[in-house]
């Protein structure tokens, strides 16, 4: 499909812009229209490229003017494929990557094209980090505005636990400051409700003393003895500091022989309160192969790159669940050594401390309560081979629903969560997301995302 634009308003735009604009006939637009789910194929009428906040304005005028929906691309990790949308406009963030850290007031202000492992180079110059994801290549942005699990979450809580304030260019083409003290709603919303009410174009977060280096990696064992590694970790977590999270797996090992289960673990405090918080896991089995102890933080931070190389088919399903009983980790560690592809990830993620102690709506995150998430990763090369590796996943997540809580995250939303999964997400904050929607984005311009419809 060919998606036809006055031609006279595209050049309207781009001598209004200091990036460029990709039209569909333009070189560069095939590669600007990829995202990480090699899944996902859609063919946007443009791809504005912006440079800077002008631009960001420019271009949410351009698209409201010209009555375009308009997708907004981070990292392009999304694995739902929101960053891009067929026929509309894609507002592409990547190549603002400003980052400046402020060593005395242990901040950070990050430009929305920045990906984790960026981040992290540079607030670890001052040995510093903003609580965030678990690989490097993810986008800050949309990790950020759908909550932000990962290794520190125990300590310091979620991203948005650490958000600051954010500036945003509103769908009328405002800047405006959310935080504490300004625009309070919208800053509410913004942490936990995803991209539904503008464009972010900075976000100012609060960082903490982290590493250079901390105790962390993996062990692995082989996958026969993934029910009992399960178990194992299941009663090991319930005591676990909040300074130590971790989550256990199922996948294919690295060097290609076969299926592991593997336990990931970060401490983020002392050296020596980690080596003694991490020894049981080091004594248990023992595993077949164990690369767990001091590592430098951003090395731990990109342990899981590998395994998540773009451009591979994905079908992503998630759900939180309220324990982790032994008739659950039976159906768990059963169904993930049948996983048709070895590329594929059955993962368990802890969730504690910090993160279960914030109120419910004190952020638009909702999810609280919850202990563990069950994240179910098929990915595959082989179009041929699609029907059995989303049936797979499929599978196991119907297996599993006696046991979950009714939420789900946000950000781990596929390509066949409807309405009902969003609502699911929000949990008890949804009427008041759209409430701040219809406040800020009536006309539901930005749609193409975990949408929060305005009526
Ligand atoms: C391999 C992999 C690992 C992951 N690991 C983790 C993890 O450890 N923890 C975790 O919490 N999540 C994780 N995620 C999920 C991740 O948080 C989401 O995929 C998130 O959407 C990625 O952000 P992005 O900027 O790369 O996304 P994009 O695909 O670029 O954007 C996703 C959505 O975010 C919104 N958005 C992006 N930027 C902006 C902006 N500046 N303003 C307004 N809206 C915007 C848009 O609505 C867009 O629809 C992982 C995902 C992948 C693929």
């Amino acid at each position: 499909v060919t998606t036809t634009i006055e031609a006279s308003a595209v050049e309207g735009l781009r001598s209004n812009l200091r990036g460029p604009v990709l039209t569909q006939s333009d070189a560069g637009y095939e590669e600007a229209r990829k995202v990480w789910n090699g899944m996902i194929d859609r063919r946007p009428a443009l791809i504005i490229q912006c440079q800077g906040v002008a631009d960001v304005i420019a271009a949410v005028n351009f698209a409201r003017d010209q009555g375009f929906g308009a997708a907004v691309r981070g990292g392009g990790h999304n694995a739902a494929g929101y960053a891009v949308c067929d026929d509309n406009v894609v507002i592409d963030l990547s190549a603002m990557k400003g980052i400046h850290v402020d060593p005395k007031t242990r901040t950070a202000r990050v430009q929305p094209g920045v990906t984790l492992g960026e981040l992290d180079r540079e607030t670890q110059v001052f040995g510093l980090a903003v609580p965030a994801g678990a690989v490097s290549t993810t986008g800050v942005a949309g990790l950020t505005l759908g909550g932000g699990i990962g290794w520190l979450m125990g300590k310091y809580g979620l991203t948005v636990d650490n958000l600051l304030s954010a500036e945003v260019v509103t769908a009328r083409g405002e800047v405006v400051t959310a935080s504490e003290s300004e625009n309070r709603d919208l800053f509410w919303a913004l942490r936990g409700g995803g991209g539904n009410f503008g464009v972010v174009t900075s976000f100012e977060f609060q960082a903490h003393p982290v590493g250079p280096l901390i105790t962390g990696g993996l062990v692995a064992h082989p996958a026969a003895r993934a029910r009992e590694v399960m178990g194992f970790w299941s009663e090991f977590v319930k005591t676990a500091p909040d300074e130590l999270t971790s989550y256990c797996g199922v996948t294919g090992a690295p060097d290609g022989s076969g299926l592991i289960c593997a336990i990931i673990a970060a401490h983020s405090g002392s050296l020596e309160d980690g080596a003694k918080a991490v020894q049981p896991i080091k004594d248990f089995g023992p595993p077949a192969m164990d690369a767990m102890g001091p590592i430098p933080f951003v090395v731990h931070q990109s342990l899981l790159d590998e395994g998540n190389q773009p451009g591979r088919l994905i079908y992503w399903k998630s759900e939180f669940l309220r324990e982790l009983t032994p008739e659950l980790l039976d159906i768990v560690a059963g169904h993930a050594v049948k996983m048709p592809s070895v590329a594929s990830t059955v993962l368990l993620e802890h969730m504690h401390g910090a993160y279960n102690r914030f109120e419910a709506d004190r952020t638009a995150f909702g999810q609280r309560d919850a202990h563990f998430n069950l994240v179910v990763i098929a990915s595959w090369t082989d179009p041929a081979e699609s029907d059995a590796n989303v049936a797979w996943a499929r599978g196991l997540i119907a297996a599993v629903q006696p046991f979950t809580t009714g939420g789900v995250y946000f950000n781990y939303l596929g390509t066949d969560d409807g309405a009902d999964r969003v609502r699911a997400a929000a949990g008890r904050n949804y009427e008041r997301l759209v409430e701040v929607k219809r406040k800020y984005d009536p006309a539901n311009m930005f749609r193409y995302n975990q949408n929060i419809k305005p009526s």
